[in-house]
């Protein structure tokens, strides 16, 4: 059974319809590539999924709950994480606490105040923090990262939420190439080790082809092209589509 089964979702702005009749499949332990020009319909997909928009017409299903048309906070709730383009952590707080911040957002938990539920979380978030490899800079301010480390700590706030599947729009923008294979890499072990899926959408194909198990191919709001990235290679539609040619 797969976790994320979208079936024929349908959004129009005015005249423009971004993503036409669109249908995928993802599977827990998957890492899936949304691929397509500018202006393909990724961003749109992406925003139907998080519960940003509500198609027109067709359906999403996340494990076992229909999603489509239900707010974002309860989309959240039931497991979808994501990432943003523009940074979502605060600058003059450090490495850890945006973390704790981020668990404190999600438990269940109460606290009057700050430090007893930094003193809670600390733990947690030192953990995550190891996974995306940022634990030996907990204490330095957010503000005085690289890029490519606040794009890390913001992966380590996403997983806060524990979610099943994570949607990373464009998780590579802006960064030098060492930097985008290491994020990459990175990611695809958290598939791998927890079992997470996740959709990604990235402009360059390299990455596409090193790191996606599978992949799905836009052009003007309809799939033209899934598989692995052998299929996506030699396909025609996804030439002519993105390379013109
Ligand atoms: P991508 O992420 O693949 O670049 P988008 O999903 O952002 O593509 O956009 C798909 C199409 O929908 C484009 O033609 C874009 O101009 C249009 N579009 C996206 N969002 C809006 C919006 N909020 N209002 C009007 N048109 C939009
Ligand atoms: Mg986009």
């Amino acid at each position: 059974m797969s976790l994320l089964s979208v079936k024929n979702i349908t959004m129009a702005f005015g005249s423009v319809t971004a993503v036409d009749d669109v249908s995928f499949e993802l599977h827990a332990g998957q890492l899936l590539a949304l691929l397509g020009p500018n202006g393909a319909g990724k961003s749109t997909c992406f925003n139907v999924i998080n519960g940003q928009l509500r198609p027109a017409r067709g359906s999403v299903r996340f494990d076992g709950h229909e999603i489509a048309g239900i707010r974002p906070r309860d989309i959240w709730r039931l497991g979808v994480g994501r990432t943003f383009q523009v940074s979502a952590t605060f600058g003059s707080m450090t490495v850890l606490e945006n973390v704790q911040m981020a668990l404190l957002s999600f438990g269940k938990r109460l606290f009057r105040f700050w430090a007893p539920a930094a003193g809670f979380y600390r733990r947690e978030a030192l953990a995550l923090l190891e996974r995306v490899g940022m634990a030996g800079e907990a204490g330095r301010l957010c503000g005085t990262l690289s890029y490519g480390d606040v794009k890390r700590v913001e992966l380590a706030m996403a997983l806060a939420n524990r979610p099943k599947l994570l949607l990373m729009d464009e998780p590579t923008a802006g960064m030098a190439p060492a930097e985008r294979h290491a994020m990459m890499a990175m990611t695809k072990r958290l598939v791998r080790e927890d079992g997470l899926a996740v959709l990604f959408t990235e402009h360059s194909m390299d990455i596409v082809f090193e790191f996606a198990d599978r992949m799905i191919v836009l052009a003007r709001g309809k799939l033209i092209a899934e598989g692995d990235s052998a299929t996506i290679r030699n396909d025609e539609a996804v030439r002519a589509a993105y390379f013109g040619r």
